[in-house]
C-alpha cells in the first residue's frame, strides 16, 4: 500500500508521505530565520510596550544562535496588563457567547493558515523534531475548535431549573470569573497556551498571558493570531519575563481572578497554596508526570518496546505524558529489554530543524545537569544500560544534547518516583500486574500510564486500579504520549493536576466559569 500525504499531522502519524511536508517546512524554516535577531516588545493593552531590560532567547540546539530578543517585564507590567485586562473583561463577557465562538474560530483559522512558520519557531526555539513542533500546532487550532464545539453544544450553558411554585422561572447560567493569569510551560508552546488561554476567553474572561521564558517567540505568535482573530487589545495581554519575577507578581496581583497553570508540580503547588489569601479563587493546575507502563509476560513484545521508546524519548523526554519508568514482567524481561534496547539504538539524534532527526536537545543547562545527577544517581543500586552521558562532538557540541538513557534499576531506586524531565527510562522487573499497579501508585503523580498485554481482563484491571487520569493499552504509537483534543482528555490526577477534569476533554471550559442561578417570580 503506498504511503499517501496527511492532511493533518498528529503525534500518532504515520506510514505518511512527507516530501510536501518537508517541501513546506524547509520554506518556512528559511523565511524563519530570515527574521532571527529582532527585539520584540510585551502588549499590553494592545500596545507594544518595552521594559528597562531585555533577554535573549536562544537555540537549545545552538546555544550561539540568538534567536531572539524579548523584555523583561515585571511587577509594573504585570500590574499594567491585569489593569487593561479587568478594563475590558465585562464588555467581553457581556456579549453573546456565539460572538466569542467565532472570534476564537478565527484565532484557529490564523494558526492553521501560518502553521508551518509557527512549527519552524517552535522548532528552534525549543528544540523540538518537525513533526512533534507540527503536532503541537496542528493540536492548537483543534484544542479551539473543539472548546468552541462544547459552549455550542451546551448552548452556551443556559439551562432552564426546576419549579417550586407555578410562577417561578430559574434559569442556570455559567459566568465569567474575570481576569485569568495564563502561566504556560516550554514544552507544548503553543498547543498549552492556546488550549488554556482560549477556555478562559470562551468562558468571557480576560486573559494576561506569560509563556515560559524559553518560548516567548511562540508565545508572540499565538498573540498576533488572536489580535489578527479580533480580540480586542487588554483582552489578551502578551508578557514576557521570569517566573519568579514576572510569574510572581502576576499571580499575586489582587486583580487577578483566577489562575491557570501548566507546568511543574514545585511552582503548581507554590501557586495553588498561596493564591487564596483573601478567598478561595479557581486555580486549573496541569502538573508534572512519573508516567508508568507495564509489560505484561503476554504482550506483543514489538508494540511494547515501540511505544515506550516513542513515549520515552520523543521530545527528548520532556513531555509531561513521557514514560519515565516501564515495570516489565519477570519472564519477557530480558527479551523486551533487549528490543527496547535496539529500538532506542536506532534513533536518529542531531538538528532537530532536519528533516528526519527524531531526538534534539534538552532545552536547557540546567535540564542537563538534573540528566546527568539521575545517571550518576542510577549507578548507585542499578546499572545504565544504554547513555548516561552529554553527547559530545560536531553540532553536538552548541547545544544541550543528552544520550536517550536506559536503567535497570532496583524498584525503591529514588528515580523512580522523581520527575527528571530528561531522556531518561527507568526499567524495573516485577513478578505480576499486582506488583506492577502497586510500584506505579507509589509515585505522587498521577498523569498518564499505559499497559501491553493480550489479555482483556489485565487491561481493565489496569484501568481501574492504576491512579492515572490518562489511560491507554497497547500502543505502539505512544506508550503514555499522544492525547488529542476531544480523543483523550488529559486530566492529572494526585500531584499531576488540581481540578480532577482534564485539558483536551469534554469538561474543561466550564472550568472558567462560575455558576449562577436566576430567579424571576412571574
Ligand atoms: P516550570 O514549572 O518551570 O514553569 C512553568 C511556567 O511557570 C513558566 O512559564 C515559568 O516561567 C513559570 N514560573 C516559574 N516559576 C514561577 C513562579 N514562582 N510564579 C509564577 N510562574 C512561575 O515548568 P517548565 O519547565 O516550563 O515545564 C515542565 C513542567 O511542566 C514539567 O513538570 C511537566 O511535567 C509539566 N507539564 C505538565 C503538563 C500537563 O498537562 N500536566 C503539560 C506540560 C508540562
Amino acid at each position: 500500500m503506498s504511503a499517501s500525504a496527511p492532511s493533518k499531522i498528529t503525534y500518532t502519524s504515520a506510514n505518511a508521505d512527507m516530501t510536501a511536508f518537508h517541501k513546506s517546512f524547509d520554506e518556512a524554516l528559511k523565511a524563519v530565520r530570515a527574521k532571527l535577531g529582532k527585539t520584540h516588545p510585551l502588549y499590553i493593552d494592545g500596545k507594544p510596550v518595552e521594559a528597562k531590560e531585555t533577554f535573549a532567547k536562544v537555540s537549545p540546539i545552538d546555544t550561539s544562535l540568538v534567536l531572539a530578543r524579548f523584555q523583561k517585564g515585571d511587577a509594573g507590567h504585570a500590574d499594567a496588563a491585569v489593569k487593561a485586562a479587568r478594563a475590558i473583561q465585562k464588555k467581553w463577557g457581556a456579549l453573546p457567547w456565539q460572538e466569542r465562538v467565532q472570534t476564537l474560530r478565527k484565532a484557529a483559522h490564523f494558526i492553521r493558515a501560518r502553521k508551518f512558520e509557527i512549527a519552524a519557531v517552535v522548532t528552534l526555539e525549543i528544540g523540538k523534531s518537525r513533526l512533534e513542533a507540527m503536532g503541537d500546532t496542528e493540536e492548537a487550532a483543534d484544542l479551539i475548535d473543539y472548546y468552541c464545539r462544547q459552549v455550542e453544544e451546551a448552548d452556551g450553558y443556559l439551562k432552564p431549573l426546576g419549579k417550586l411554585l407555578p410562577n417561578e422561572n430559574t434559569r442556570s447560567v455559567l459566568r465569567p470569573y474575570g481576569v485569568f493569569a495564563c502561566i504556560a510551560p516550554f514544552n507544548f508552546p503553543i498547543s498549552l497556551s492556546t488550549g488554556m488561554s482560549a477556555a478562559a476567553l470562551l468562558g468571557g474572561n480576560a486573559v494576561v498571558y506569560k509563556p515560559s521564558i524559553e518560548a516567548p517567540w511562540t508565545g508572540l505568535l499565538l498573540w498576533e493570531c488572536f489580535k489578527a482573530a479580533g480580540i480586542p487589545g487588554g483582552l489578551f495581554n502578551f508578557v514576557t519575563g521570569s517566573g519568579a519575577g514576572l510569574g510572581d507578581a502576576l499571580w499575586k496581583h489582587p486583580g487577578v481572578d483566577g489562575v491557570v497553570f501548566t507546568g511543574s508540580k514545585e511552582v503548581g503547588l507554590k501557586v495553588f497554596h498561596e493564591f487564596s489569601a483573601r478567598f478561595v479563587k479557581p486555580v486549573l493546575m496541569e502538573l508534572g508526570g512519573k508516567n508508568p507502563a507495564y509489560v505484561s509476560e503476554t504482550a506483543n513484545l514489538d508494540d511494547a518496546a515501540s511505544g515506550v521508546m516513542k513515549s520515552a524519548f520523543s521530545l527528548q523526554g520532556q513531555k509531561c505524558s513521557a514514560c519515565s519508568r516501564v515495570y516489565v514482567h519477570e519472564k519477557v524481561y530480558d527479551a523486551f529489554v533487549a528490543k527496547l534496547v535496539e529500538k532506542t539504538k536506532a534513533i536518529k539524534i542531531g538538528d532537530p530543524t532536519e528533516k528526519d532527526v527524531y531526538f534534539g536537545p534538552v532545552i536547557h543547562e540546567r535540564a542537563l545537569k538534573t540528566f546527568l545527577g539521575a545517571a550518576e544517581s542510577a549507578q548507585k543500586g542499578g546499572k545504565i544500560l544504554l547513555g548516561g552521558e552529554r553527547l559530545k562532538g560536531g553540532l553536538f557540541d552548541k547545544g544541550w544534547f543528552a544520550a536517550p538513557t536506559i536503567a535497570a534499576l532496583p524498584l525503591d531506586h529514588e528515580i523512580f518516583f522523581r520527575e527528571l524531565f530528561a531522556p531518561f527510562l527507568a526499567v524495573g522487573k516485577v513478578k505480576s500486574l499486582d506488583q506492577a499497579i502497586a510500584e506505579a501508585n507509589k509515585a505522587d503523580y498521577g498523569l498518564t500510564a499505559g499497559i501491553f498485554t493480550a489479555k482483556k481482563e489485565e487491561i481493565e484491571k489496569f484501568f481501574d486500579e492504576v491512579e492515572s487520569g490518562v489511560c491507554y493499552a497497547n500502543r505502539p504509537t505512544g506508550a503514555t504520549t499522544g492525547a488529542w483534543p476531544g480523543v483523550q482528555s488529559f486530566c492529572g490526577w494526585k500531584g499531576s493536576g488540581s481540578t480532577g477534569k482534564g485539558g483536551c476533554g469534554p469538561y474543561y471550559v466550564t472550568q472558567f466559569m462560575r455558576e449562577q442561578s436566576r430567579t424571576i417570580m412571574e
